[in-house]
């Protein structure tokens, strides 16, 4: 009998680990945003390597649409929470950003959703702004914090180019 047991356990423990690997890390919060993410998933190597690499990592990254005015920028992307074994983000893509336009900067943010899942030791905020003090570059502005990286506008560049390479044919 004790033969049996241990591959049963072994069945048990595999088929736990596939069924949470396959909730998605990339989370799209809204129809629009759920638009965006399917048509850079589908036209863009770049953004759809993005959310596979994303899905082996301890994040939990929204994404929605928001109102004009929501945001500071046309793309955010915050640290909301770390909770349990997961660290949450939320991308916010302004609601005038449309078309190609809109699935290159979700390309971006999740460049940075990217980078800070490297960046296992950042848990709020603060460490977001230490990343890209040693990463990028930050800078404040009316009571704003602003982070870029020019890994990030890149990703975003390269998303853009393969949006049009798949709009032509190629
Ligand atoms: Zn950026």
């Amino acid at each position: 009998m004790g033969y049996v047991v241990a591959p049963l356990i072994l069945v048990l423990v595999f088929s736990c680990a596939v069924s949470a690997d396959t909730v998605p890390r990339v989370r799209a919060f809204d129809a629009r945003s759920a638009f965006i993410l399917g048509r850079g998933a589908q036209a863009s190597p770049t953004l759809s390597a993005l959310v596979h690499a994303l899905q082996e990592t301890d994040l939990i990254v929204h994404v929605e649409v928001c109102h004009e005015g929501a945001n500071p920028a046309p793309g955010t992307t915050r640290f909301v929470t770390k909770a349990g074994a997961y660290r949450y983000l939320r991308i916010s893509i302004a609601q005038s950003v449309t078309g190609d336009a809109a699935v290159a900067l979700l390309g971006h943010e999740l460049y940075h959703a990217w980078e800070i899942a490297q960046a296992r030791w950042v848990v709020d905020a603060a460490g977001v702004e230490r990343l890209y003090e040693s990463i990028g570059h930050v800078h404040k502005r009316g009571g704003v914090t602003w982070a870029d990286s020019a890994a990030a506008r890149s990703a975003g560049r390269q998303v853009q180019a393969e949006l049009r390479g798949f709009a032509a044919g190629d």
